[in-house]
């Protein structure tokens, strides 16, 4: 075969293109309800966007960016993440704060295709612009976690920290960088790099040796300022109050710049290496650091690829073979332009119904019907045309009946109830 999908790339059949719209109806639901609007931005942005708000020293940005140029030489960037785009497009239009806004969008990150870990995958994001309380948090993770056990994730937990601000940030990230200097022989070489450009990232390594002198090191946590740690114990106040269970992790970090306070991550264990479904948190600097007021938000992330193979074990979404409700079997060429616009009446009454094109004897014809999964089929020869009485025929039980119009439209009403 000459062409094939681009590596890291992935084709959503329909089977699972039928689940994901399934997913995203009940997310749909389930954030209108809570006051969420919907936003899309465009696929590609300028370049600076990202590198200014998702970070210069970040992996996206050094790592996995689809960065290019187009033919007017604009230097651009396939968005590799939601939130830096929601909230350019709130500064361009002046859109009213606060304000709630959910998208669902594609996502493109060169990163080392995997289980779970695509070159292109899709994000559900939930954001809430222009609130600063702790409440605000709360109230964003309950939705999460109302969403993802419903979504039925396999073996969900929940992880939390505070990164704290820019009031305590630098003087624990001092504190930190001595630490790592001390062990900077022991070190990856990607960690001796993170300790120059943004030291706490180095709790993203998943090198074993990192991780086993990372253990020892402060912890952000102990160095939170004031407001800071009055901050966080709302939060975890707020979400014990729904009594929603959650490990405190003080080593969890966002692999983004622009993140402050709250730090999220929904993970499975049923996934593997990639197991965050979801990841979020509070990012009061990012409107700034893309020039922009003072504009705090909070919100979270997760892959739809991720929660839909989290999911499949608990079967909440469908994954069968579609069946057709309802094929009209078209006795002879007059029959077949008869039978056209007779589907068009049926699905104007709200049925299912296709016609079969391709002719021949019945006993063919139902051959075919069973092979393409019809449920029902409707035989419509001369005779029925003449009468307006059809042959309906239900295809597991070989019962058959004379129906006009009328009664087809009724009996398929009660068959669908
Ligand atoms: P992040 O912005 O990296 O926190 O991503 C948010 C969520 O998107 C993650 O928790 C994953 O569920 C999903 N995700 C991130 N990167 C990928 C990827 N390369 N392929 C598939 N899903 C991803």
């Amino acid at each position: 075969m000459r062409f094939q999908r681009v590596k890291g790339t992935r084709d959503i059949l329909p089977l699972e293109a039928l689940a994901r719209r399934e997913l995203e109806q009940l997310v749909f639901s389930r954030l209108s309800r809570s006051g969420f609007q919907p936003i899309h931005t465009p696929t590609f942005e300028k370049f600076e966007l990202y590198q200014r708000s998702t970070g210069e020293s970040s992996d996206i940005v050094i790592k996995e960016m689809y960065r290019f140029q187009d033919m007017g030489g604009r230097d651009l960037a396939l968005r590799p993440e939601g939130t830096p785009s929601v909230m350019r497009a709130i500064l361009e239009n002046h859109i009213k704060l606060p304000v709630r806004l959910w998208y669902s969008m594609s996502m493109f990150r060169q990163d080392k295709p995997q289980k779970g870990r695509y070159r292109e995958h899709t994000q559900i994001g939930a954001e809430i612009v222009g609130e600063a309380e702790p409440e605000a948090d709360a109230e964003l993770i309950k939705l999460g976690f109302d969403l993802f056990s419903e979504i039925g994730i396999d073996g969900m937990y929940m992880e939390l920290n505070s990164i704290g601000c820019r009031e305590c940030r630098p003087t624990y990230q001092v504190k930190l960088v001595n630490f790592l200097k001390k062990h900077s022989s022991e070190m990856c070489e990607e960690c001796r790099v993170r300790m120059e450009r943004n030291p706490l990232r180095v709790f993203d390594c998943k090198v074993a040796s990192c991780q086993d002198i990372l253990k020892s090191a402060p912890s952000q946590r102990d160095h939170l300022c004031k407001e800071c740690k009055e901050h966080f114990d709302k939060v975890k106040k707020g979400i014990s109050a729904f009594n929603i269970p959650y490990q405190e992790n003080d080593r969890l970090v966002r692999g983004l710049d622009y993140y402050s306070r709250t730090v999220i991550e929904f993970k499975s264990t049923s996934l593997g290496a990639q197991d965050a479904v979801c990841g979020g948190g509070r990012y009061d600097y990012l409107a700034e650091e893309m020039g922009g007021p003072h504009i705090p938000g909070t919100g979270f992330a997760f892959g739809v690829e991720r929660a839909l193979l989290a999911s499949k074990g608990e079967g909440i979404f469908t994954y069968e073979q579609p069946t057709i409700a309802l094929l009209i079997l078209p006795l002879g060429s007059d029959a077949t332009s008869f039978a056209l616009d007779l589907v068009f009446k049926l699905r104007k009454a709200g049925l299912e119904a296709l016609v079969e094109f391709r002719s021949g004897g019945l006993s063919r014809m139902l051959k075919r019907a069973a092979s393409r999964n019809a449920r029902k089929v409707l035989i419509v020869g001369e005779d029925e045309m003449a009468s307006g009485v059809f042959i309906l025929r239900d295809m597991k039980s070989g019962e058959q009946r004379e129906l006009s119009f009328e009664e087809l439209i009724e009996s398929q009403d009660a068959d669908s109830s």
